[in-house]
């Protein structure tokens, strides 16, 4: 049977982190995601400071920084167009110590695959089964295996099949709001007259509309909202929308966001689901990090950010611990300097209210994973 010291299921944004970090720092480390292949998904990401400084650290921060746009402020809006708040981002640079970066999530998730060696990156591979016993765990997959790795790290994102394992079956809620996305040339919507800086969140009482560009020239843009709808009744994990259905939603909205919609084509959208924060971060030798762990609605664009930080901060403990053989000590400490604040930024992001109003984001912003003080485990 094939033996790795680290099995990672999910080469997500969260499962790549993990890998790359574990592997620079010296472990056999393999990657086993379902998927056949990745395309180009039409969706874009914002990563704070707080994700830039974790690119640093595995060498891709230059690369990711020039791909991307650098927005100078986060500027939030009524849907009359009043101006409710403008928070720097680039604007403070200097004093995060890295960039705000916003980018076409198809991008970054294929500078994480490049970056990461295709040897250890197995695709076609869904975890369906896992058990461990004192000196490992045996993980299968539907269409091969089984393989041993001492340790197993689940990044397998919302539907988590290694959550599933550890602790029982729970479907993730929907919320009762969807996101719509679209991708668009941003020289299609300046043909409305309006001027477009990068960043801004139009909000209502129980909807918002947020737009971003996606590359460095800001020639691409990007449009996600949140807005409610009863129920989702697709059965799919995205359906299709149009600019009907947009107009209808956002009716009262300035004509700006009506030049948006209107240059707009390819329109989807997304259900947002949720879990309740979790009682168990890890079991035995089988940890989880990222959405698998402590899923949110994207209302703080730090879902991504969190799972990536969950990375660093598994690998700094792993470390601390003395390595691998101290892998239960290593999960302890990881949960301890993770919980808190992945549970604050789920609550805050579940709450929206993130940007709204001219708050300082500091908390979020300026965390540097690889330099905030470890707090030790409380014992019961
Ligand atoms: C509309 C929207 C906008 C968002 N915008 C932002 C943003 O701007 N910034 C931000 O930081 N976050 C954002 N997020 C959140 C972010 O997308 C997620 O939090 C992030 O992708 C979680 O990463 P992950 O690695 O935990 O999981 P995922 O990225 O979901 O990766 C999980 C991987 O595991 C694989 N997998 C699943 N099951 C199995 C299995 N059984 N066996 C093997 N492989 C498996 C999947 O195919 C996938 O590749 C947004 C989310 C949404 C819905």
């Amino acid at each position: 049977m094939k033996q790795t010291e680290i099995a990672i299921v999910g080469a997500g944004l969260g499962g790549l982190a993990a890998g790359l970090a574990l592997l620079q720092r010296g472990h056999d480390v393999h990657i086993y995601e379902q998927a056949e292949s990745f395309s180009r998904l039409g969706a874009g990401i914002q990563l704070g400071p707080n994700v830039l400084k974790i690119m640093r650290h595995l060498g891709l921060e230059a690369q990711v920084e020039a791909m991307g746009f650098k927005p100078d402020a986060w500027r939030s809006y009524s849907a009359e167009a009043e101006l409710l708040a403008d928070i720097p981002l680039n604007r403070r640079r200097e004093e995060y110590g890295a960039s705000y970066v916003t980018i076409h999530r198809g991008d970054f998730h294929a500078a994480l695959v490049d970056h990461f060696p295709a040897d250890r990156l197995h695709f076609g591979h869904r975890l369906v089964e896992l058990s461990q016993d004192e000196a490992g765990v045996t993980l299968s997959f539907a269409d091969g295996g089984p393989i041993r790795a001492g340790l197993v790290v689940g990044a397998d994102g919302v539907n988590s099949a290694v959550r599933e394992v550890i602790l029982g079956p729970e479907a993730p809620l929907y919320t009762g709001y969807v996101g719509h996305r679209a991708i668009f040339p941003a020289a299609r919507f300046r043909e409305s007259g309006f001027e477009f800086l990068g960043n801004e969140k139009w909000w209502s009482d129980d909807r918002h509309f947020v737009v971003y560009f996606l590359d460095d020239a800001g020639e691409e843009m990007y449009f996600v909202t949140g807005a409610p709808e009863a129920e989702w009744s697709h059965g799919t994990s995205f359906a299709p929308s149009s600019k009907e259905e947009l107009r209808e939603v956002f009716a009262d909205y300035h004509p700006k966001v009506q030049a948006m919609i209107e240059a707009a084509e390819d329109i989807t959208k997304w259900p947002l689901l949720t879990r309740p924060p979790l009682s168990l971060w890890s079991e035995g030798r089988v940890v989880l990090l990222g959405d698998a762990c402590h899923p949110m609605k994207p209302h703080m664009a730090q879902g991504a950010a969190m799972a990536i930080e969950d990375a660093a901060m598994l690998d700094r403990c792993l470390d601390e611990a003395g390595g691998l053989d101290g892998f239960a000590r290593a999960f302890g400490l990881y949960e301890a300097n993770r919980r808190d604040r992945a549970s604050r930024v789920q609550a805050t992001s579940n709450a929206n209210t993130w940007l709204r109003t001219q708050e300082d984001p500091d908390w979020v912003y300026a965390y540097d994973v690889f330099s905030v003080p470890l707090v030790e485990v409380q014992s019961a």
